[in-house]
């Protein structure tokens, strides 16, 4: 999963539960170093303190930017010179909460940062609409201009939205809406973590437990059929009671899109999301209806799972089982940075070296203590530094992929604030997935090749099939749920709670092959869209399907065709964000608007789920 956090990318995958379990004897060479982006905390004061000197030109470039070439290129100079110094700032004090929310030191100074980005943001807040007033006609001179040649593609990229920029006034307008429009979120946050009466169910076992979404999480997987359904039936009955709320509010986001899709002058709501960071609708539209094509390779791996679990019919609350019940490997530390200098050895000594580096200079934060975040994840915002990776490490399989997945952000950052000028370091979301998914693709192949062990190569293919059921099948139909209500709404209906269920079992019915005799879908799931965050961040869950779809691909050529395919993908990640989504995958080697990335990802899963067939046959 990943969250963005408005300058300096910060990829996480965050669990429910923050940590509760401390480590009392971690290493020091198992906790980071924060000393290279500022020797002590007074050090950090003593910058914090010269950094309004920094924002001082910032805000006396209001009414420049769009004097002239050369008063511009002053502008964006100070601009991301300020930038940098508070996004390094900024990462300092977070880390420090991260690893201890409890210190109140961290506390303030993460406080302190905060203040700096809003200055900054203000210092700042009329580039845009001061760029996008100069004249179209008088424009090019800018683009054409010397002095702007290192920014060319930012004003290019503010330009490009030119159609879509209203004027200062109409702005204004909007920007006061701003906060309206994130009520609709609010409500779904506060009723469904606050006030959802989630009932106690009674287990088999006389064990009682109240079915709420951690709960939810932990027995949706239990062994026994009976419990399983139990835990489902509580939970999205919960839901069903409030159906009607959630689709008031449901409605009123999509309304929300509505209106800035009218205000910004867009076709259609899916046109508006995207446009932001330049993805063409077609990629979107080309991930659906290859998904879609595919989906027998998801029955075959349904049904062999019903044949694992030696259930009469399969249904959707019988889903979440592993595909195998022997016990998972378990890895030390020590033993996932060995898997993580094979695994990357395909990508080339310069890649395995920046692994040794983040091990050398300490980047990585370990284990779990009292007070520190739970989950996992990168922070590449320290321009001239190093990325900083956070993890909870706990010995399992799920703890090794997670280290190469957050190495792969990391990695990613360490190439591009190496190769790119800041205005171009950060990258983009689209392709930010990609990097850290290649790897765990990557761990899949060289685990498999190690371990022959039947057991064992059942437990990795299981992992792989079930990273395309989840990520690949799930997730494409969330984007295709989300993409059918907002046309449904912008034909003028409004999204009943009828309608939203009546669309979504429809859906369901259709991925799952309720008709093709492959999982019964229960009328009840049919709410099951109240229950999902994702969709109150629009257009964004596709993105979790192209990434994979994307990495999956590229491991496959990598592996399959040597080093120009590496060399390629990794002049993918040196170019950070110096070119559009689309074409910085074309630059890895494949276009994500054609079929051949798809072609070669289901190849892979086809392979995986023909093998784990065997294994399967073999054992009974
Ligand atoms: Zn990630």
């Amino acid at each position: 999963m990943t969250n963005l956090n408005w300058r300096g990318l910060v990829l996480a995958s965050f669990l429910l539960t923050a940590t509760t379990g401390a480590d009392a004897q971690t290493n020091v060479q198992d906790t980071w170093d924060l000393s290279a982006l500022y020797p002590s905390d007074a050090a950090w004061s003593e910058s914090a303190k010269t950094i309004e000197s920094l924002i001082t030109p910032v805000e006396k470039c209001k009414g420049q930017w769009g004097k002239s070439p050369k008063a511009m290129a002053a502008c964006f100079e100070v601009y991301y010179t300020a930038q940098k110094a508070v996004a390094r700032l900024s990462n300092y004090a977070d880390q420090k909460v991260s690893a201890n929310g409890e210190d109140p030191k961290s506390q303030a100074m993460k406080g302190q940062a905060g203040k700096l980005w809003a200055s900054f943001g203000e210092a700042s807040s009329s580039m845009n609409s001061e760029i996008n007033a100069i004249p179209v006609k008088k424009f090019k001179s800018f683009t054409d201009d010397k002095a702007l040649k290192p920014y060319r593609m930012v004003l290019e990229n503010i330009v490009r939205l030119r159609d879509h920029t209203l004027s200062a006034e109409e702005n204004q307008i909007l920007a006061y809406s701003a906060e309206l429009a994130g009520g609709s979120r609010e409500v779904f946050h506060a009723l469904t973590t606050l006030n959802l009466p989630f009932p106690t169910v009674t287990f088999k076992n006389g064990e009682k437990v109240q079915m709420t979404a951690p709960a939810f999480g932990k027995y949706r997987q239990s062994k026994d059929l009976e419990d399983r359904e139990k835990a489902f039936q509580a939970f999205f009955g919960t839901y069903k009671n409030f159906r009607e709320t959630y689709a008031a509010n449901f409605n009123s986001m999509v309304s929300r899109d509505a209106f800035y899709r009218k205000a910004n002058k867009y076709s259609s709501d899916v046109e508006a999301a995207l446009s932001a960071t330049n993805v063409p609708v077609n990629v979107y539209s080309r991930m659906i209806e290859q998904v879609k094509a595919y989906r027998p390779l998801l029955w075959r791996y349904l049904k062999l799972k019903q044949k694992v679990l030696g259930l009469k019919e399969l249904k959707y609350s019988d889903l979440y089982l592993p595909l195998t019940e022997d016990a998972p490997p378990q890895y030390s530390y020590a033993q996932a940075q060995g898997i993580a200098r094979e695994t990357l050895k395909p990508l080339g000594q310069e890649y395995v070296d920046i692994l040794e580096r983040s091990i050398k200079e300490r980047w990585i934060d370990v284990y779990p203590a009292k007070g520190k975040v739970g989950g996992a994840y990168m922070d590449g915002s320290a321009y001239d530094v190093h990325p900083y990776m956070l993890m909870n490490y706990n010995n399992d399989y799920e703890s090794v992929s997670t280290y190469l997945h957050e190495f792969g952000h990391a990695a990613h950052s360490f190439y591009s604030n190496k190769t790119q000028p800041y205005q171009y370091a950060d990258y983009p979301i689209f392709a930010a997935e990609v990097a850290s998914t290649f790897n765990e693709s990557l761990l899949h192949h060289h685990l498999m090749g190690v371990n022959k062990d039947p057991k064992f190569q059942l437990f990795i293919l299981g992992q792989i099939l079930e990273n395309f059921r989840t990520t690949v099948f799930r997730q494409a139909f969330f984007a295709d749920f989300e993409w059918k209500v907002h046309e449904i709404s912008q034909k003028g209906n409004t999204l009943t709670a009828d309608l939203l269920d009546k669309t979504y079992f429809e859906l369901l019915k259709e991925y799952y092959g309720d008709a093709e005799g492959v999982v019964k879908i229960d009328p009840l799931y049919a709410v099951e869209w109240a229950y999902i965050p994702h969709f109150y961040n629009r257009f964004y869950v596709f993105q979790y399907t192209t990434s994979f779809i994307a990495s999956n691909a590229l491991a496959e050529k990598v592996l399959a065709e040597g080093p120009k395919a590496r060399d390629a993908y990794i002049s993918m990640l040196k170019a950070g964000g110096s070119l559009y989504p689309l074409d910085l995958l074309k630059q890895g080697g494949i276009d994500m608007s054609g079929t051949e990335p798809y072609k070669i990802s289901f190849a892979a899963m086809e392979k995986a789920l023909t093998e784990a067939e065997k294994l399967v046959a073999a054992k009974k």
